[in-house]
């Protein structure tokens, strides 16, 4: 029976669940299918989007090389999947359609519509674990609820990787030749204008690049990932998050490159590679989240008591974040990564989105969305995670009174200044001690146009902290009062 490949964020041939099953299966097809009303609802970077059908090229590539034909179809949104999937599936007499699976609730929702317009043909999709290491609902606690611990998360994590650890798949071998004739991805889709050449090259597209990118990872720097990881401006970081996000990469090659360099161990052996293969478990944490809470995959809070936190309506600081436009050098020059390269280190990430949520105190639904317009790996379990940890509304989150000072992080991550120099030209001539902090020159250092801060941090702080503490009397209050009907 013919099978069909429909690719979504899976984007690679090799170590592919669902494109191994259809080939062992039967002849088969490939699709893609272009939604661009659901991306822009999805707030889907044109960064995103253009790694996306940069990748889509290359994959079209290695498909042709396994004879697989490549459709790629069209629709606005997945409102209208079921039908294309349906008749696609009865043009081209198709008995199984295969995707590996994807966790956000519009994404569960589409894949059971298609499965049930299907069903009513004969047709069967069969879903497949991929980008995770185990399939959400498969580990939770004793009483049975999904996990809001990390730590406890892990500790699962690692007997189950002890009693069985995914390996990656062989590699899928050509079929006979269809007769069929693939169609040629789009190099842009309306709507999503194509990024500088300045951003693409940064993050070039196809499997081998990605693959490449891991090996030297894992060679060269993993050791001391532990050290390294927070310092902005050294390469301590694998920067894969793209290719993890778009499924260019699969996590199982990830985790087996950092298992080859620490005597196959994961949870002893070099730091580094501990350190890192718990970073891929922070990402299976989030879509776990994504899919026992699915109320954080609609923007709400996971701790639904901060739902009533009084967060400021504060457009002009708001565009002055956005734009890092702050004075606050470190969080201007982390909002200008952003922006320039469609990527932001992980620590600037935790320091922008805490000053923003607890120094601005405005809503992470606002960061949250603008890093998702702007990120090339923008992942909504990742991002939502990220967010609701700095603002201290979401599971295992940081606490509400510890509040990072941005520019003690600067001296303390960015010490000589490098990182701030890279993305402040206006600021290149102030020495280390100074560039962090140059409000504390008190207006004297010469920098035209370098703006004053936008606020007094420790003001900011106490007014943050006073938000929540009113937050807190407000919910004790609530749990003291008796139950309304004995009022
Ligand atoms: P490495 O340090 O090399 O880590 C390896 C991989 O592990 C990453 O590529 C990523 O897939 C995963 N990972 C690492 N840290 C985390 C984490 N804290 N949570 C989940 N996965 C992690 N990551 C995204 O992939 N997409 C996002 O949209 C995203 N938004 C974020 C928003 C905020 C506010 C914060 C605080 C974090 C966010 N992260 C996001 C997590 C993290 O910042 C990035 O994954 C990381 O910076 C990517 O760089 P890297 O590939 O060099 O990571």
């Amino acid at each position: 029976m013919r099978q069909l490949m429909w690719f979504r964020t899976d984007l690679r041939v090799l170590d592919n669940s669902a494109l191994l099953a259809a080939l062992q299966a039967g002849p088969t097809l490939a699709m893609y299918i272009i939604s661009p009303s659901q991306w822009r609802a999805h707030e889907d970077a044109p960064a995103k989007v253009d790694f996306w059908l940069r990748n889509l090229a290359e994959l079209a590539k290695s498909l042709r090389q396994l004879n697989v034909p490549l459709l790629v179809r069209h629709t606005d949104t997945w409102a209208e999947a079921p039908q294309l999937v349906r008749e696609l599936c009865h043009e081209l007499d198709l008995g199984t359609v295969r995707v590996n699976e994807e966790y956000g609730v519009n994404e569960s929702r589409r894949d059971q519509q298609v499965a049930a317009t299907l069903a009513a043909d004969g047709i069967h999709l069969e879903s497949h674990l991929d980008q995770l290491f185990f399939r959400p609902g498969s580990l939770l606690t004793r009483s049975g609820g999904y996990f809001q611990v990390y730590s406890q998360f892990r500790k699962l994590c690692y007997q189950r990787l002890h009693s069985a650890l995914p390996s990656c798949l062989p590699a899928p071998r050509p079929q006979a030749d269809l007769g069929i004739v693939s169609d040629v991805p789009p190099t842009r889709v309306e709507g999503f204008p194509t990024p500088p050449d300045s951003l693409r090259q940064l993050w070039p597209a196809g499997e081998d690049v990605a693959r490449d990118r891991l090996d030297t990872f894992a060679l060269e720097e993993l050791w001391c990932y532990e050290e390294r990881r927070d310092f902005p401006a050294q390469p301590g970081t694998s920067q894969l998050s793209p290719y993890l996000a778009a499924g260019v990469l699969s996590p199982r090659q990830c985790l087996h490159a950092a298992l080859q360099g620490n005597q196959g161990e994961f949870d002893s052996g070099n730091p580094g590679a501990v350190c890192w293969i718990n970073e891929l478990l922070w990402r299976e944490f989030y879509k776990h989240i994504l899919v026992g809470y699915p109320r954080v995959s609609r923007h709400r809070a996971f701790r639904q008591e901060t739902e009533n936190l009084a967060w400021r309506h504060a457009p002009d600081e708001l565009a002055a974040w956005q734009q890092g436009r702050t004075g606050i050098p470190i969080i201007d020059a982390a909002m200008r990564q952003l922006l320039a390269t469609g990527w932001m280190h992980n620590r600037l990430r935790m320091v922008v989105a805490m000053f923003l949520t607890k120094n601005l105190l405005i809503d992470w639904r606002e960061g949250e969305r603008w890093f998702m317009r702007h990120l090339i790996d923008g992942d909504l379990a990742a991002n939502n995670g990220g967010w609701q940890w700095s603002a201290s509304t979401g599971t295992d989150a940081v606490p509400y009174f510890r509040i990072f000072n941005p520019i003690s992080q600067s001296r303390r991550f960015d010490p000589d200044g490098r990182f701030l120099r890279r993305w402040l030209p206006e600021l290149e001539h102030l020495d280390e001690r100074d560039i962090h902090n140059p409000a504390g020159l008190g207006g004297l250092f010469g920098v035209d146009g370098y703006p004053a801060p936008l606020v007094d941090l420790s003001l900011s702080r106490e007014r943050a902290l006073a938000a929540f503490r009113n937050l807190a009397e407000r919910s004790e209050q609530v749990a003291a009062a008796p139950p309304v009907g004995l009022r």
